[in-house]
């Protein structure tokens, strides 16, 4: 089950190709606005298939009692009091397995498979993102594998600069820094102040780029070509 805010028949229709397709291939049936019309109560009503009145999450705040203060975005999932989907089909199919990924009330829930933000919050005041899984290490795995991504990544973006840098003290010792290397035309003043090493005046820049993320390596040969 997907929840997209917003996602109507008529959406899917025309511009969903994919999930049109696979539709077809199952049913689709509409349900009735949630109301409350908010994510908290919209959520609950597909994951029991009822209303606030039979799954008590009237909003995605409310009045606690015994605390006297309105909490809102809990994660419980015992707060959705009514029985899960997952719990419906495993009753009648033993073998039902459900991963919920994303959805909210996703903590300490009977569902197989759990992923639900969850943010540290240091003492020192930061809040770091960060996410709960279950089982548990779940999230050690994600975490390892999206570490090493975002590693990986900032290593990439440093010996990018570091190469940068490197050729911009070579345009110096020719005399040519501050010009651009694909129009020749002197990159303005304001950018070298910004950028430095640049190699590009900031409309060469953006096509270099919009090359770049293309696939196209146009700023290593235009480089050579101007060594
Ligand atoms: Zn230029």
């Amino acid at each position: 089950m997907l929840n997209v805010v917003g996602l109507t028949a008529d959406l899917i229709r025309r511009g969903a190709p994919r999930l049109a397709q696979w539709a077809h291939s199952g049913t689709l049936a509409s349900i009735d606005a949630a109301f409350p019309a908010v994510t908290c109560s919209a959520q609950s009503d597909y994951l029991t298939g009822l209303r606030a009145d039979g799954h008590g999450v009237v909003g995605n705040g409310w009045y606690e009692r015994a605390e006297c203060e309105i909490r809102f975005w809990r994660q419980s999932n015992k707060l959705v009091q009514a029985p899960k989907i997952w719990e419906l089909a495993r009753a009648e199919d033993p073998s039902f397995t459900c991963a919920n990924m994303f959805w909210w009330f996703n903590m300490y829930s009977s569902v197989d498979v759990s992923v639900t933000p969850r943010p540290m919050y240091p003492a020192d005041g930061r809040k770091l993102p960060d996410v709960y899984t279950s089982p548990a290490s779940l999230r050690d795995r994600l975490q390892q594998q999206l570490n090493r991504e975002v590693a990986i990544r900032n290593l990439d973006r440093e010996s990018r600069l570091l190469k940068d840098v490197q050729k911009a003290l070579s345009r110096a010792e020719d005399g040519t820094l501050g010009i651009c290397l694909r129009c020749e035309e002197e990159i303005p003043e304001k950018r070298l102040k910004a950028v430095p090493w640049a190699a590009y005046c900031l409309k060469c820049q953006e096509k270099v780029d919009r090359l770049h993320a293309a696939g196209v390596d146009i700023a290593d040969e235009s480089l050579e070509a101007a060594a």
